[in-house]
């Protein structure tokens, strides 16, 4: 690794994922030096290629299963290690249950030996299917413990509790996100998420696939609302003795399925029709944050619309979906 100058360092694990690449660059370009780890299960190297020409980067590849050691220090550490997208998770469903439990701990005791503050992307679905809505972080979640969803859902859960007795019995400086459904530019054009599908559906000509009737709600907030986020939970200070308890993030915005459907058919202009297809078991129906408590600890609020959100994502896959056709040569 090279010797940085100046700045934080700062472990990003997951680093070459959507969430994680974003961030990655917005640390470096902060002035942050950033040591990303990633085993790109679902990361991708083009999500951080252009961060390599940055002296500040460095890339290990690793799984967060093992223990990960290196010298110097590090100040801060990303905990976002883990696929986000239920076809991804499902694929592996034990690996990805060690990738939260196993993973969360050992980054937990990495945080501890260099004294950094640590934060977790915990998610909504720690709310399972939420039977009261908005869901505030007082609720404890309807999950099931043995469906499809399991391995990712109680596998964040689990990853909560760790954090939460690491903080209290070994004195870590700990941060739970509760991130609600994020897209924006590096997602992967196949990572089979709502927005990513129906955005590919829409730029391909094929129909968009509705699983359900499109009845079930979801909140979508865009990345650097999402960053701002992130980062205002990583740098608070613990003003009202609580911010090691979890803090939703996310955007109120509710929109159901089938409404995500027209507004992309729209933003595109395609002339496609819909797909309808069985929904997924144990699909949660709805899903709203209350985001009362970043408000009050962190003054911070989504500021991106939905379609303002959606604008530079479309631009992005159809990029995207341009470099591939270039490479297949078509
Ligand atoms: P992503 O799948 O694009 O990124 C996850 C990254 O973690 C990938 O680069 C992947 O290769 C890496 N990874 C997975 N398992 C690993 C392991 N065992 N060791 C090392 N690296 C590993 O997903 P994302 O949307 O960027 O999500 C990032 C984090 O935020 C995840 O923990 C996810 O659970 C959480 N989250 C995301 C959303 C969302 O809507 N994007 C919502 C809730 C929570
Ligand atoms: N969904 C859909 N068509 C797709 C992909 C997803 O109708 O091509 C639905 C899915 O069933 C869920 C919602 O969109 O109700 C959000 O799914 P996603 O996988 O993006 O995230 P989730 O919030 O379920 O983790």
């Amino acid at each position: 690794m090279r010797p940085y100058e100046n700045g934080r360092t700062v472990l990003v694990a997951g680093g070459a994922g959507f969430i994680g690449s974003n961030l990655s660059a917005r640390l470096l370009a902060d002035g942050d030096r950033v040591i990303c780890i990633d085993n790109l299960e679902t990361g991708r190297q083009e999500n951080i290629a252009e961060l390599h020409d940055n002296p500040n980067f460095a890339f290990f590849l690793h799984d967060v299963i093992e223990p990960f050691g290196i010298g110097g220090p590090i100040d801060r550490i990303y905990n976002l290690a883990c696929p986000g997208s239920p076809i991804k998770y499902q694929r592996d469903p034990v690996h990805t249950f060690k990738t939260s439990v196993i993973g969360g701990l050992n980054l937990l005791e990495l945080a501890q030996k260099k004294n950094a503050r640590i934060l977790q992307s915990s998610t909504s679905e720690v709310y399972g299917d939420p039977d009261i809505s908005p869901q505030h972080e007082n609720y404890w979640g309807l999950v099931n413990t043995v469906g499809p969803r399991a391995c990712y859902d109680e596998g964040k859960r689990g990853a909560e509790t760790l954090f939460h007795e690491m903080h209290e019995r070994e004195g870590i400086d700990t941060r739970i996100a509760r991130i609600f459904n994020t897209y924006g530019p590096n997602m992967d054009p196949e990572d089979g998420r709502v927005i990513s599908n129906f955005i590919v559906q829409a730029l391909t000509g094929d129909d968009l696939t509705i699983y359900g009737d499109g009845s079930q709600t979801r909140s979508f907030c865009y990345i650097t609302d999402m960053l701002d986020g992130l980062t205002a939970l990583m740098e608070t200070e613990d003003n009202f003795g609580s911010i090691d308890d979890p803090v939703n993030l996310g955007n109120p915005g509710e929109f159901t399925v089938f409404e995500l459907a027209e507004i992309v058919l729209e933003m595109t202009g395609a002339d496609c029709g819909i797909s309808y297809q069985d929904l997924p078991v144990d699909d949660p129906r709805q899903r709203r944050p209350d985001i009362t408590r970043a408000g009050r600890l962190l003054g911070w609020a989504p500021k991106i619309a939905l379609r303002d959100g959606l604008a530079p994502t479309i631009a992005y896959f159809r990029d995207e979906l341009g470099k591939q056709r270039r490479l297949k040569g078509q």
